[in-house]
């Protein structure tokens, strides 16, 4: 996969640990998540989708306030590599609702469902974005911590970039999943990297 994607990024650029968070925002689960990341001062990247920024600007610009980034995470979540979807229109628009709703030019993309294919390096160069995957996938949207733990005691590294999710689904479990990667990060001597420096 990596050799087939030369720019895209899979894991920090640096040895520090990245979160990302994916598919907000969301009224349910942003506040919690910006909560918990001040207390441990952490700055993230935020892949939001246009369609949740459309309907909450308010907390949008709160995430960006706080010093997150925020990432195209297309307007409507859809593979960008269906057949007779027009992904570039989908990520255009993205980019659109979040310049109007908080002023900020968008830098960095993840692809919805994780799903890269033949077209996404062209769209990337069209839309002048970086494709930003991740080396550690916790399932926190599966809404159970043991498979979180799992994930993280088994798999985070000094430069992972770690994938979680500002949605409804993984709310019961973000406080513990964020807890959970921040505790095991101290006990290996781990560090926390803005997205400015661990996307390069
Ligand atoms: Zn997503």
């Amino acid at each position: 996969m990596r050799k087939v994607f030369p720019k895209t990024i899979w894991e920090s650029a640096v040895d520090k640990i990245l979160l990302t968070f994916d598919d907000g925002p969301t009224p349910e689960a942003t506040p919690i998540i910006l909560k918990k990341l001040e207390e441990h001062s952490i700055k993230a990247i935020f892949f939001c989708v246009g369609a949740n920024v459309e309907k909450n600007p308010e907390l949008t610009k709160q995430i960006v306030n706080a010093g997150h980034t925020i990432g195209n995470h297309t307007m409507y979540h859809r593979n960008i590599n269906l057949f007779n979807y027009n992904a570039n229109l989908s990520i255009t628009l993205c980019s659109q609702e979040i310049l109007e709703s908080v002023g900020n030019e968008l830098r960095y993309f993840r692809p919805p469902h994780g799903r890269i294919g033949l077209r996404t390096e062209k769209l990337m160069k069209q839309n002048n974005l970086k494709n930003v995957m991740w080396s550690l996938l916790t399932y926190d949207y599966k809404n159970d911590i043991n498979i979180v733990k799992f994930a993280v005691d088994n798999f985070l590294r000094k430069n992972s970039i770690v994938v979680l999710h500002d949605s409804i689904k993984s709310k019961p479990i973000i406080e513990n999943s964020i807890d959970l990667i921040v505790n095991k990060a101290k006990q290996n001597g781990y560090e926390f990297g803005e997205p400015s420096e661990c996307l390069k």
